[in-house]
């Protein structure tokens, strides 16, 4: 029998609703998750490491790298055949990216969880725990870097978001879709993306913060941000990356103070482009000495800046990783 080294970190898959509350909390130790879908044990001998057992918008880039250098220790294992992480399924899509990041072995690594809690009918978890299961000893999956397996299809870490609140079908790749899916059959691979490039596994940078631009924001938070001394600031900004064009004169400031300003797009598909002229257009923001961060979302553009800080790269560096993910 192949061997699956579950990691399990708490969300929706491992809660139950608290009777006195009526509030869905995590609750099911690692054990009891697994004990509790028999199916499991067809699929792969499963071992179990219970790293926490949280709501994932409590973890975060420190838990990140806990949970890569579990990973990392088990994909040098030769008796294990992939690696299934269970996850809180809010911040599971900045999870994936961030070890995909800091992973750089075959051994699959495929991350799950649910949308409907234990004690609910018609529970998710179970279902994307085996199919998870199933990715982690394909073949086809190895080599294919980090992978989210939730609904019955398989997705990139590097594309993958949530996009529905409640949705069982939440988890979508806008502008390139699942590499995969697992039906009645089994697991297909459909698609083999480029890996994503490799930052060495150092503590993140903390002080790394996320701006989203909305219509006619003045540029109060750059400012902060800019007193403050954050060490890093990502934007948000519309459509192929623009922002307000009030905003450059505080995004000049940040660049010559020598923090660096990485910009994504608030668009769920595509990358960012140095098309427009305008004020606060992408091409002014270029000339400005701000980063593109290809078609990374903001959240994971961010955790890109805080491991490439961690990490000490330069501005030159910072520039060069971002460049490879302009494809
Ligand atoms: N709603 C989330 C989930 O589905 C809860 C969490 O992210 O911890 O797992």
């Amino acid at each position: 029998m192949p061997r699956v080294h579950l990691v399990t970190t708490g969300g929706t898959i491992a809660s139950r609703v608290d009777p006195q509350t009526g509030a869905a909390v995590p609750a099911v130790r690692a054990e009891e998750l697994v004990a509790g879908v028999p199916a499991l044990g067809r699929v792969a001998e499963i071992a179990v490491t219970e790293l926490c057992l949280e709501s994932s918008w409590n973890l975060g880039p420190d838990r990140i790298a806990e949970v890569a250098r579990a990973a990392r220790a088990l994909q040098a294992d030769p008796e294990v055949t992939g690696v299934v992480v269970t996850h809180g399924t809010d911040t599971l899509e900045e999870t994936a990216f961030g070890l995909d990041l800091l992973l750089d072995g075959d051994t699959p690594v495929v991350l799950t969880g649910a949308m409907r809690d234990a004690s609910t009918a018609g529970a998710d978890g179970p279902r994307n725990l085996v199919s998870a299961a199933q990715v982690a000893v394909a073949p086809a999956a190895r080599g294919l870097g980090v992978l989210v397996a939730m609904n019955d299809e398989i997705h990139a870490a590097r594309w993958v978001m949530k996009t529905h609140t409640t949705a069982l079908g939440t988890f979508a790749s806008p502008g390139a879709g699942p590499v995969g899916a697992v039906d009645g059959e089994g697991v297909r691979v459909f698609a083999r993306p480029a890996r994503t490039p490799r930052l060495p596994l150092a503590s993140p940078e903390p002080r790394v913060y996320l701006v989203k631009m909305a219509s006619g924001m003045d540029d109060l938070l750059l400012r902060a941000l800019l007193d403050a001394r954050a060490r890093g600031v990502v934007i948000e900004g519309s459509g192929a990356g623009n922002v307000c064009g009030s905003w450059e004169g505080a995004i000049a400031a940040l660049v010559q103070a020598g923090i660096p300003v990485v910009l994504s797009s608030r668009c769920p598909g595509g990358r960012v482009t140095p098309t427009y002229g305008a004020p606060g257009g992408g091409r002014r923001l270029e000339g400005l000495g701000v980063i593109a961060a290809g078609a990374l979302s903001g959240p994971k553009a961010r955790l890109g800046l805080m491991f490439a800080l961690g990490a000490g790269l330069d501005a030159a560096g910072l520039r060069a990783y971002f460049d490879r993910f302009a494809g």
